[in-house]
């Protein structure tokens, strides 16, 4: 088919990757490239991607447009099918593109295939959830007529995602928009765009007709506003930092719902009863897995004072015993930080916590043997950390964990609430009262007791509150569905 003749040119032993739009695969009509760098080798270059412009966003979401009434009206099992074979066609090639994820953002390579794998089992859930996804009949007085709801898909509906998830993030929300006859623009972080281009390529390879998905590369600027302000974009579901999404948020208009996925500055609260060997295995997961790169990574740990000094001695152990380095290499722990930006961005919240608080441990730039040019930095750890400091109270998105000493449940409590942020909170405790004392009190739209404060399930809905989420519309599981369906309600007679 097309899309196997039309793949991406090899330039100077460098791939040159297009956008998908109108079922074509097209470059920018800049003409210009965006190099996709590999962080844990910045010799390396990924693969050359379009830096599209304004006009290439505006005929991704015109081919929407046209794709919309015939999409809305294929019947439901055909698009799950679609769905179904994409799921197949990443689950073939997981392992090449895993090390597509791998080099394009750095994670260990173990972890990228799970991202792979978890994609495709979120295409298979939506093409069977999606099928039972339907309104409600209510009972009335009148014999003579029937009063139901359905669902209707929206229309045009912008996906924007980030680099930390590059597969599994798009694949949440755009699968759930497909199996409900929305139509798509794609535009995911021109950091990491090859994963997202391998999820367009899979759909694409699964037969999605024409202008139903469309993958647009390009950075916020050029395409940013091309895909989110026109009226005939009526969703834009995004995931990425408050700021950026903010921004979007207050800059449409009322006829576009929107789902925004934001930043975090995660905690987790260690109680004096706690198991302390897993408490510590919940901060170093939570904390330092993915470099720190989760949205739901863990930033801030608030330990009892009775249990701190403990705490603190095996968790510094445990941290001296986390393996650096390219995530290529089976075993290693942490990879690079993604991009020379989080770099930049880390460090400086380093030197932040040097000023204001006690350095433990960690937060130097790795160099030499086994690092070479890569963003590499060791886990960082700060104590005797205080509400007002700016570790406590912004996100960093790195390898950083803020120790807050606490002198009671309540005081806990009430410092891991004191913040911007809702996105998830964990405790570490055997106390039953205080686990359901915690679900209740915490202000996060994610919980865990004793489990990290990372991860979710695809089937169960997720989403924070405060500003990490417009908490309207959740993401994931059955709930996911809703955000890209409006209900309408029928009066019928017979
Ligand atoms: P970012 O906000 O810089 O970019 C995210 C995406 O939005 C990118 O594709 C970017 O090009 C695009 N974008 C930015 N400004 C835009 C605009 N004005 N119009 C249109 N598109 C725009 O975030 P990032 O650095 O890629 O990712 C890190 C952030 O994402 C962190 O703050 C993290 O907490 C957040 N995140 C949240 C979740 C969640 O589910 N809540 C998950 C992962 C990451």
């Amino acid at each position: 088919m097309t899309l196997l003749a039309e793949k991406p040119q090899r330039t100077s032993g460098v791939e040159s990757f297009k956008n998908y739009i109108g079922g074509e695969w097209v470059a920018a009509s800049s003409g210009e490239s965006i190099d996709n760098i590999n962080p844990a080798d910045t010799s390396d270059i990924v693969g050359r991607f379009p830096a599209s412009t304004a006009q290439d966003a505006e005929s991704a979401v015109r081919a929407a447009a046209s794709a919309f009434a015939a999409w809305r009206k294929t019947p439901i099992s055909a698009r799950a099918r679609i769905l179904n074979k994409a799921a197949d066609y990443l689950d073939a090639h997981a392992d090449s593109f895993a090390v597509d994820m791998t080099r394009e953002m750095g994670k260990p390579l173990n972890l990228a295939r799970d991202e792979i794998l978890r994609s495709a089992q979120t295409l298979r859930f939506y093409a069977v959830e999606g099928q039972s996804f339907a309104g409600e009949v209510f009972p009335q007085d009148d014999a003579g007529m029937i009063v139901y709801t359905e669902r209707e898909p929206l229309g045009v509906v912008a996906v924007i995602t980030p680099w930390n998830f590059p597969t599994s993030i798009p694949a949440r929300k755009i699968a759930p928009a497909l199996i409900t006859g929305n139509t798509v623009v794609f535009k995911p972080s021109s950091d990491a765009p090859l994963s997202g281009y391998r999820l367009t390529e899979a759909l694409a390879a699964a037969g999605i007709p024409k202008g139903v998905l469309n993958f647009v590369n390009g950075s916020a600027g050029d395409v940013g506003a091309a895909i989110t302000t026109p009226q005939i974009v009526r969703a834009i579901s995004f995931t990425g930092s408050t700021a950026a999404g903010e921004h979007i948020h207050r800059s449409v208009g009322i006829t576009t719902r929107t789902q925004m996925e934001l930043g975090g500055k995660n905690p987790l609260i260690v109680m004096a009863d706690a198991d302390l060997d897993q408490a510590v295995e919940l901060a170093v997961k939570g904390g330092f897995s993915l470099t720190g790169q989760a949205c739901t990574g863990t930033s801030r740990v608030l330990v009892m004072r009775a249990v701190k000094a403990a705490f603190t001695e095996k968790l510094l152990a445990r941290i001296k015993t986390l393996k650096i380095g390219s995530g290529m290499t089976a075993g290693n722990d942490i990879g690079p930080l993604a991009t020379a930006k989080q770099l930049e961005t880390v460090l400086r919240y380093v030197e932040i916590g040097k000023r204001e608080a006690k350095w433990l441990t960690g937060g130097d730039r790795l160099t030499g043997p086994g690092y070479g040019s890569g963003y590499y930095v060791s886990p960082a750890v700060f104590t005797d950390v205080t509400q007002s400091m700016r570790i406590a109270r912004e996100e960093i998105f790195g390898p950083v964990l803020a120790l807050i000493e606490v002198e009671s449940y309540e005081d806990a409590i009430a410092k891991a609430n004191d913040t911007e942020y809702g996105l998830s909170a964990a405790i570490a405790t055997r106390n039953p009262s205080l686990m359901h004392a915690f679900a209740r009190d915490i202000e996060a739209g994610t919980v865990k007791i004793n489990r990290t404060t990372t991860g979710n399930l695809i089937n169960a809905p997720f989403g924070g509150v405060k500003h990490s989420s417009t908490s309207t519309f959740r993401e994931s599981g059955r709930a996911g569905l809703e955000f890209y369906t409006q209900i309408k309600t029928v009066y019928r007679g017979i």
